[in-house]
């Protein structure tokens, strides 16, 4: 079995999505995803990158992100043919660690908790296929590469793209 590493946030889970949700609880104004198109992480929300870094430390932020649409299927299929790690940072992050095991316990039952690693790098990471948002998570992979399109990732032109999970299926199943 070929190996698959797959991440969390933003390619499972809908990050993005959930910072545009804390930032309107905080600021009051609701931010468009296009408006975050081709920005890097930290210039996202001008002027307040700090209290947006800081919504990471907030109880519950990434235990109830949403899913990604089509993730639980597919995953599902893919989890029988490939063996499947989900390899997520969760060093930084304080509360990320229970929240994340959690959150795949509720949405991805099909997999055993020995197919989750949680790590501070993913240099130690190594497989077959890769699927990740992070240009500096992939760069350092030794097998394919795969960026899964976010907003913060559409300048970056040198990984084979999937833009969601519907082609992920096409691609590797
Ligand atoms: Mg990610």
């Amino acid at each position: 079995m070929k190996r698959l590493i797959v991440d969390m946030d933003d390619v499972l889970a809908d990050a993005t999505g959930q910072f545009i949700n804390f930032y309107e609880k905080e600021f009051g104004v609701l931010v468009s995803r296009e408006s975050l198109n081709g920005k890097e992480e930290m210039e996202r929300f001008p002027g307040h990158h700090k209290t947006v870094y800081e919504f990471t430390f907030q109880k519950d932020f990434f235990r109830t992100m949403e899913v990604k649409p089509q993730a639980q299927r597919v995953l599902a299929e893919l989890n029988k043919k490939y063996e499947l790690f989900i390899v997520s940072s969760a060093m930084e992050f304080p509360n990320s660690l229970p929240e994340k095991l959690e959150w795949l316990g509720e949405h991805f039952k099909f997999l055993h908790w020995k197919q989750f690693v949680f790590c501070g790098s993913k240099a130690v990471v190594y497989g077959d296929y890769m699927i990740d948002d992070l240009p500096h998570n992939l760069e350092r992979f030794n097998g394919e590469k795969l960026i899964f399109t976010a907003p913060h990732n559409l300048q970056h032109n040198h990984f084979k793209r999937v833009n969601d999970w519907l082609e992920v299926e096409k691609l590797l199943l």
